[in-house]
């Protein structure tokens, strides 16, 4: 589906709301609230009322779209742009294709991204590895340097983050305070299933990962040891530099409070690369984890 086509087929508040009850509950409205299934629909409203626990609620209830004043076709036409931009899109340009003004661009975009988060369990053979993003690109408070220690110019300026690719599945990101043991362990632990194969760089806090997993292959590249046969961390290599690409090129300041984020929108589309339809993946993501969404 091209952008034209999108603004087609939903032209305004009703068509949307029509799709968005179709995707939720097909022929059999629930209520979020209380999950009865007798409801009845509010006239001339896009709103239904449940009889069992007597609240009213609409199918953005628990949803990226809740409470917002933003029409769903800006919505619909939001998640398009950054599903479509390769390299991702700034708020600042959002906004002014929108028409809307920063800040309701970025709280459209932090929604959206949050949608995009995996919460899959890594499975069979499992690429790990970390790289450090930031430098000149992050844009940091002098709050938060001072309360972590960053110094321009040091390593330590430049914020970690994790990845972890199953082969022929899911590549999930995670931004890390410090790279270190402590902090690897337990994501691993909660996201890669025990049975896996790991495989890594000879970094120590991989180190586990032999006792905790079915096993380990740990390619040592001081050694110049780069694989053993299918073994190898050559996908999750390949991203980084395509990573770094993407950071360059599209976002020169990126808030480490948004990190997370940002590569929960760049893991998605890698992961969603060869998908036919990420807008529809967006739509069916934003309805499966419903929750409260602070902002
Ligand atoms: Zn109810």
């Amino acid at each position: 589906m091209d952008l034209i086509e999108l603004i087609k087929k939903y032209p305004n508040q009703e068509s949307c709301i029509r799709f968005l009850e179709e995707k939720r509950w097909g022929n059999e409205i629930k209520c979020p609230y209380c999950q009865g299934v007798k409801t009845k629909r509010v006239k001339n409203e896009h709103r239904h009322k449940c009889y069992i626990c007597n609240r009213s609620f609409s199918v953005l209830v628990g949803t990226i779209f809740e409470a917002t004043k933003l029409s769903l076709q800006k919505w619909f036409i939001a998640i398009y742009l950054i599903v479509d931009a390769k390299k991702g899109i700034s708020s600042l340009q959002l906004s002014r294709h929108l028409k809307i003004n920063k800040d309701t661009a970025l709280l459209l975009q932090r929604r959206i991204r949050k949608a995009m988060r995996e919460s899959h369990i890594l499975n069979g053979i499992v690429e790990i590895d970390e790289t450090y993003v930031g430098g000149s690109m992050i844009k940091m408070s002098k709050k938060i340097k001072d309360e972590k220690g960053y110094y321009p110019g040091g390593m330590n300026h430049k914020t970690p983050v994790l990845g972890m690719y199953q082969r022929e599945g899911k590549l999930i990101l995670n931004v890390l305070e410090k790279a270190w043991s402590k902090e690897i362990r337990p994501i691993m632990d909660m996201q890669i299933n025990p049975n896996s194969i790991i495989v890594s760089d000879g970094f120590g806090a991989y180190r586990h990962s032999k006792k905790a997993f079915a096993d380990h292959f740990s390619m040592n590249h001081n050694k110049h040891k780069y694989n053993e046969g299918i073994y190898n961390t050559s996908t999750i290599e390949g991203f980084w530099a395509m990573l770094k690409r993407a950071v360059i090129g599209t976002y020169h300041h990126i808030s480490v409070k948004y990190l997370q984020e940002y590569m929960d929108e760049i893991a998605f589309k890698f992961n969603y690369r060869k998908h036919p339809d990420p807008f529809e993946t967006i739509i069916n993501k934003a309805f499966e984890r419903p929750l409260p969404f602070a902002g």
